[in-house]
């Protein structure tokens, strides 16, 4: 077998933000013994978009990728744990549910368990979907305990995510990376040179430099200095399927233990969120613009958050949707260069680590053979698509007519692929996945269950199983997840004894 013989001399990094800093934290890890050179330019003049502090379960596989020490990261972030997500008046009005993460149930004789927790609903069982999920329950009770602790008890197959102050993760990363042998550049891009092959040649800064590269990464933000304004390269627009266009967000000093979840409440047009830090919280509210003006926002954001303001409300637009070609010859957009879906589901950092994931899957050499990048644009492609249907079915199944926002979702046109997957579950509770779907089965079911939407009937073969056992065995299942939830430490005590955050 021969070597590569053109192997990648060096990767340019363009933007400083959240994704900036994960690419430099990721590759430097990934490509340390090789001799690609890695330089990250970041602009004191641009500030980073500010937001972004809630994550998925996949994120805690990121820092083990990019070898962060988790709890050292948590000490630096000031994060704190998330659980899932409770969603406020979505159905309908003082109605809630939560999306936690993890498995829940336990699959019996090869019978998946949804299936079963469906019959023995038929059969007369009262317990909650929610009751046989580890993190639904610890959410409920606001406690937690690391991993190592719960192996071996009826918590063991709970998941968790964390939440993070952007700004302190990017110093952090930086602080690691630069340690690594990154080199970093502060200074702003002014102009990119390409050559006859469309391929990007060099960025010129303000300081003077000018920078070659084998390869470029844009993580400059929405306006993808380097895919959008030089490579030209198109977006596809979300808005039909994801009206919410705009943000507002500030920043409130803590009033009290942080949960250890998120909080997404529907609101008129839109929906606001709560993400507890250990120094403060992050507060926002997701909004559709023809419905609702910039002041109306801001108006509604002040009435429902506690505590003393920390910064003045800022408003941030945004449009749901994805570039057509995320790597494009010599230039990988990443981050929100790459596509935006509204953050209902906290999902951009973790299509940053996919994005990262299935670029070093397909990594080129300087021949950049054409296939790995259309392999590559297939695979992100999937993950976008598959987070955007998942994000449209908590608006699609809404009961609430009280406003015209909340009204058109009831009637809103909906990807045939989304179409499919709900009707296939209404027949009998069954749905098809991809096994690298960030949403699995039971994220599927929490929602529509929390939407109070059930299958017809369930599958014809869990008859087989007795009624009367499954009944108990599901009671005394949900008793032991909660009876060893109520032995753990508050949230609260855990971030106190485990991981208090280094920064003030
Ligand atoms: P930015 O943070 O915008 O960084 C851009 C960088 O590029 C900056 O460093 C800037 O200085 C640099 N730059 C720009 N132009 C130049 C230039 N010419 N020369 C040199 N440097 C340049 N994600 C989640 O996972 N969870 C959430 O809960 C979540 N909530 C969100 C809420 C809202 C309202 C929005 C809009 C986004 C949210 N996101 C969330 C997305 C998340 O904020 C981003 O995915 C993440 O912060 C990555 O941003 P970025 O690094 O791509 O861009």
């Amino acid at each position: 077998m021969k070597r590569t013989e053109n192997p990648l001399g060096s990767i340019c990094i363009v933007g400083g933000g959240t994704a900036g800093w994960m690419a430099a934290s990721l590759l430097s890890n990934i490509l340390h013994g090789s001799n690609t050179k890695i330089t990250l330019i970041e602009s004191a003049d641009i500030a980073t978009i500010g937001v972004g502090e809630a994550t998925v379960p996949s994120f805690m596989a990121f820092l083990k990728d990019a070898r962060l020490d988790t709890k050292e990261f948590m000490q630096a972030t000031a994060g704190s744990i998330k659980l899932g997500i409770r969603f406020e008046n979505w159905y309908q009005q003082n109605h809630h549910f939560l999306h936690p993460f993890g498995k829940i149930g336990r699959a019996i004789d090869g019978h998946e368990f949804y299936q079963i927790w469906l019959k023995t609903l038929a059969d007369g069982n009262t317990t909650r979907w929610v009751d046989h999920s580890p993190s639904g329950i610890m959410s409920e009770e606001n406690r937690f305990i690391t991993e190592m602790q719960l192996a071996k008890t009826p918590l063991a197959s709970y998941g968790y995510a964390v939440h993070l102050d952007a700004a302190y993760a990017a110093r952090h990363m930086r602080e690691i990376t630069l340690a690594r042998g990154v080199q970093r550049i502060e200074s702003t891009v002014e102009s990119v040179q390409t050559d006859e092959r469309k391929f990007i040649q060099s960025v010129q800064l303000a300081n003077g430099q000018t920078i070659e590269s084998d390869f470029f990464i844009d993580c400059t933000g929405f306006k993808g200095l380097l895919i959008s304004e030089t490579l030209k390269v198109g977006y596809d627009d979300w808005s039909n399927y994801l009206p919410c266009n705009r943000a507002v967000a500030v920043q409130t000093e803590n009033a009290g233990d942080p949960l250890a979840y998120t909080i997404a409440s529907a609101r008129a047009a839109g929906w606001s969120w709560k993400i507890p830090l250990q120094h403060r919280t992050g507060n926002g509210y997701v909004f559709a613009s023809d419905y609702c003006s910039d002041d109306e926002a801001i108006n509604t954001l002040m009435s429902v958050i506690k505590g003393d303001l920390i910064n003045e409300p800022r408003i941030i637009p945004f449009v749901s949707g994805m570039r057509e070609k995320i790597w494009y010859k010599n230039c990988l957009a990443l981050g929100l260069a790459s596509g935006f879906i509204e953050p209902l589901e906290s999902t951009a950092i973790h299509l940053v680590y996919r994005t990262l994931v299935h670029f070093i899957r397909n990594f080129p050499d300087k021949h950049f053979a054409s296939f790995l990048e259309q392999q590559f644009n297939c695979d992100i492609a999937r993950d976008y698509m598959e987070i955007r249907d998942f994000v449209i079915l908590h608006y699609c199944t809404t009961q609430r007519g009280d406003t015209a926002f909340w009204r058109w979702c009831q009637t809103m046109e909906i990807p045939e692929s989304l179409r499919e997957k709900i009707n296939q579950f209404r027949h009998r509770g069954q749905l098809q996945h991809h096994p690298e779907n960030l949403f699995g089965a039971d994220s599927w079911y929490s929602i529509l269950e929390g939407m109070n939407i059930r299958p017809e009937t369930y599958h014809p073969l869990v008859d087989a199983l007795d009624s009367q056992k499954l009944g108990q065995s599901l009671k005394q299942g949900a008793n032991a997840i909660r009876a060893t939830v109520m032995k753990l430490p508050s949230h609260g005590e855990f971030l106190r004894q485990h991981c208090p955050a280094k920064q003030s």
